[in-house]
């Protein structure tokens, strides 16, 4: 089923430090990038999206505010990467990403063939079904961030919303994961990323939202917002911008 995500003027702060200011945008069925300098709170409007925080204003999924519904309900819709996950205990690779089906169980219902079947699909999917029985905290960085995203498709949420899901990992592996990302697109998965790199955000986003100081400083497709002014005023550099030779995305070059 395709959701369709309304955020409307949401706010948050941490105390006095005003994190998030009047955010609003409306996405179904995309992959979304938030792109922004340090601080400018990505991560803070990722978890106040997934209803973690509580923010002022609201978050409508389908027409239905999530901050009116029970969490178990909104982590059968939404799974969430974490940026860093704090995973200390020392479970199997297999257990925790089998964890992403809880928000389908009920109170003590086991665990069945068919659980352990969407765990192992899951795995297959980012492949690390080598890594099942290995130790959580054995695993290096691009290993563990692989395992919370299997994880989080084992949940089969409707909305996936990653924190910097390939910060760990190398060339190879960062276009290897945002493909599989970009492929729930076609499953009828909307997909909301914060991305650092935004030559990555270009090439796979379908939209993107850059934030400033927690507001939306510019919201479109990727060659409305990646211009040369926009990332001057934001991350305060100068960029040339070229265009991709096929599908005429920009590319952000450093001039000399
Ligand atoms: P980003 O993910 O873009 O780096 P964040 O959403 O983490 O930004 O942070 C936005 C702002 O909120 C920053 O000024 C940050 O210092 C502040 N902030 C984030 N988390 C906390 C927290 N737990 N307590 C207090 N301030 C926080
Ligand atoms: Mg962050």
């Amino acid at each position: 089923m395709v959701v369709k995500i309304k955020v409307k003027n949401i706010s948050f702060s941490y105390g006095s430090i005003k994190a998030l200011e009047n955010v609003s945008f409306e996405i179904e069925n995309e992959f979304v990038g938030i792109i922004g300098p340090n601080g400018s709170g990505k991560t803070t409007l990722l978890n106040c999206t997934a209803g973690i925080l509580k923010s002022d204003g609201c978050i409508l999924i389908n027409g239905k505010d999530i901050n009116k519904l029970d969490r178990k309900k909104v982590a059968k819709e939404i799974g969430i990467v974490p940026q860093i996950p704090n995973i200390s205990f020392p479970l199997t690779v297999f257990d925790i990403v089998l964890m992403g089906r809880n928000p389908h169980k009920k109170m003590l219902e086991f665990i069945n063939e068919k659980d352990i079947k969407i765990a192992n699909d899951a795995m297959k999917a980012v492949g690390i079904e080598h890594l099942a029985n290995r130790t959580i905290t054995e695993l290096s960085g691009g290993e563990l961030q692989k395992v919370i995203i299997a994880r989080a498709l084992a949940q089969q949420p409707n909305i996936l919303l990653l924190d910097e899901p390939t910060a760990h990992l190398d060339i190879h592996h960062q276009i290897e994961i945002l493909s599989l990302i970009k492929s729930l697109i076609g499953k009828g998965i909307t997909v909301i990323a914060v991305l650092h790199d935004l030559n990555l955000a270009s090439y796979f986003c379908d939209k993107i939202i850059l934030l400033n100081k927690g507001k939306i400083f510019a919201i479109g497709n990727v060659n409305e917002v990646i211009t040369p002014n926009n990332i001057y005023t934001v991350y305060g550099i100068r960029v040339d911008i070229l265009q991709h030779p096929k599908s005429k995305k920009p590319i952000i070059i450093f001039p000399e």
